[in-house]
């Protein structure tokens, strides 16, 4: 199986790399005609494990090209996701699989609704790296991706490239359950990092906000189908904040760092669920209503 990547950012270049190394196929997919000369110029990908860089020649296309694509990695964020894969939509295979890496929810939707021939795989991922550079990628948590189907339980044979690249992961029947208790837990702690200022653990200051907000995402998971996403939430939420305390969220690193938060597919995405079933929120309401302000503030997109 010939694996296309599209997205050369931070995960997009770790899966790359990883699978190139273990001699599985695969091309990275680039925006344009100017990304992949300043591609070619660099020689490669470089992936920085342990602080040792390694540099993998990984081959690269733009999305223009014609070759046909079979199995695609979409791996950019998840405001980009939909513009992205139709960029590509013309060179997929009439039995092409997309496996779609975006945290939060949303994006797979649209971007299935752009593909209804494609099988599209949602995966959830505890990975963490971060650019250093352009087309440079630091492997900073080893961690494990869940991949899985909504529609079709039967696992694709390619799980054995996973598995010869190293990349821990697991296939599931209930990858939606899975997406559904990482939305709820990031709502519940990475925006009031960023109103609170803090490192995850700041939030052990705030214990009765915590709490409101995860008895309203509970009701929220109720209402779409996931009671078990919202079995012992709150628990799972002082958990990870206890676990977590010493770092800072995403969201917080990415405001800090002035770039575009993915909030319309996270608290968003959750707040505008809850209106569609006509259920009340206010605490979830008012936390986006706060978060919005202060990401305009910032000068940042309010979604
Ligand atoms: P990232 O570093 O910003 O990389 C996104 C890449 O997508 C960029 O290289 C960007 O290209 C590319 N891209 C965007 N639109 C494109 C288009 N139309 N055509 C071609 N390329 C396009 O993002 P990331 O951190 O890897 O995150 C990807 C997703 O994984 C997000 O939803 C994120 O929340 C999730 N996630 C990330 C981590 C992590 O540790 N990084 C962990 C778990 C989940 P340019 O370089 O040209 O801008």
């Amino acid at each position: 199986m010939h694996w296309h990547i599209l997205g050369a950012g931070s995960l997009g270049t770790l899966w790359a790399a990883r699978l190139a190394r273990a001699n599985v196929p695969v091309t990275l997919l680039l925006r344009n005609r100017q990304r992949l000369a300043s591609y070619r110029q660099g020689g490669g990908l470089t992936l920085v494990e342990q602080g040792h860089a390694s540099l993998y020649p990984v081959p690269a296309q733009s999305v223009d090209d014609t070759s046909p694509i079979r199995l695609l990695l979409l791996a950019c964020k998840a405001y980009d996701a939909e513009e992205a894969v139709a960029s590509v939509a013309h060179r997929l295979s009439s039995d092409a699989e997309v496996v779609l890496l975006q945290n939060g929810m949303g994006s797979q939707d649209a971007v299935a609704a752009r593909l209804p021939r494609a099988r599209c795989i949602p995966a959830s991922s505890t990975e963490g790296a971060f650019r250093d550079g352009d087309f440079r990628v630091v492997f900073a948590g080893h961690g494990h991706t869940w991949l899985g189907d909504p529609l079709n339980p039967t696992p694709p044979a390619w799980l054995a490239d996973l598995q010869n690249a190293g990349i821990s992961h697991e296939w599931t029947p209930d990858i939606l359950g899975r997406l559904w208790r990482k939305l709820a837990l990031n709502c519940a702690i990475n925006p009031l990092t960023v109103l609170h200022d803090c490192r995850n653990g700041g939030l052990l200051e705030h214990p009765a906000e915590v709490a409101t907000l995860c008895a309203e995402l509970s009701e929220v998971l109720h209402l779409c189908g996931q009671p078990d996403a919202a079995e012992h939430l709150a628990e799972d939420v002082q958990r990870v904040i206890h676990a977590t305390a010493a770092n800072y969220s995403s969201m917080h690193q990415d405001v800090a760092q002035g770039r575009r938060t993915e909030i319309s597919y996270l608290l968003g995405h959750v707040c505008a669920v809850a209106q569609r079933h006509n259920c009340t929120v206010p605490h979830l309401q008012f936390l986006l209503q706060r978060l919005q302000a202060e990401l305009s503030s910032k000068g940042l997109s309010t979604t």
